[in-house]
């Protein structure tokens, strides 16, 4: 499997590429529409055929290059089903499972930084969107988020992974790539806190709404398509 971790500086995003070396098959996971002409040159370049843009969630600081990409690629959208995202083609649940060539991505549902954040897990690597970020968490004070829903999902679910899981997020602000498992577990000062600690925490945190929030949400309601 060919895997490359792509960055959009603008908003810290990570899109992930991940393509079967024999079938050309890709998908790519949290594309950001303005780097679209970027992942399609490289999908070009590299004789991949796109068959599904994921999303984690409906993001609020970026627009999303999922309807720009089935349009250009006639690729599958593929969102979960608990988010109101009716424009995907594909909208999944927890236990659920895209397949790409060889490639596997299975469906764990990890609701509190928005009521339907879905995590993607293909072999040893987890892709959790804004649920579980290096040494820190996506913030839960809008979009439906949780923070009791979001311990839940972190300790109850993604903690149970073997400690060498090999953790890709959606943003970092830091300069960090990837984390494990086992390091959150161990360092993540958001984490290493009981669940009342965790609840208490998230909701002091004040932070100001993102840039983006008003327009984003809608326009990725609608898979990143203005109309
Ligand atoms: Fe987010």
């Amino acid at each position: 499997m060919d895997f490359r971790q792509l960055f959009d500086k603008k908003s810290s995003t990570y899109t992930y590429l991940l393509a079967d070396h024999g079938t050309r098959e890709a998908v790519v996971i949290d594309p950001v529409l303005d780097q679209v002409e970027r992942d399609l040159n490289l999908l070009e370049e590299l004789s991949y055929r796109l068959c599904y843009a994921l999303d984690t969630h409906v993001h609020a600081d970026h627009i999303s290059a999922l309807g720009r990409l089935r349009e250009r690629t006639n690729c599958q959208t593929v969102m979960s089903a608990q988010n109101g995202a009716t424009c995907a083609d594909i909208r999944v649940r927890d236990g659920d499972s895209v397949r790409c060539g060889d490639i596997r991505l299975d469906v764990i549902e990890t609701p509190g930084h928005t009521a339907g954040c879905v995590t993607f897990k293909v072999d040893k690597r987890i892709f959790t969107g804004d649920s579980l970020l290096i040494r820190g968490c996506g913030r839960v004070d809008f979009q439906g988020g949780n923070a009791e829903l979001l311990y839940a999902s972190i300790i109850g679910k993604l903690f149970c992974f073997p400690d060498d899981t090999e953790v890709y997020p959606g943003h970092d602000y830091n300069g960090y790539s990837h984390t494990t498992i086992g390091e959150e577990r161990r360092f993540n000062p958001r984490l290493t806190k009981s669940q009342d600690e965790f609840v208490d925490l998230m909701k002091n945190l004040n932070l100001p709404d993102p840039k983006m929030m008003m327009a984003a949400v809608p326009i990725n309601l609608r898979c990143g398509k203005e109309t």
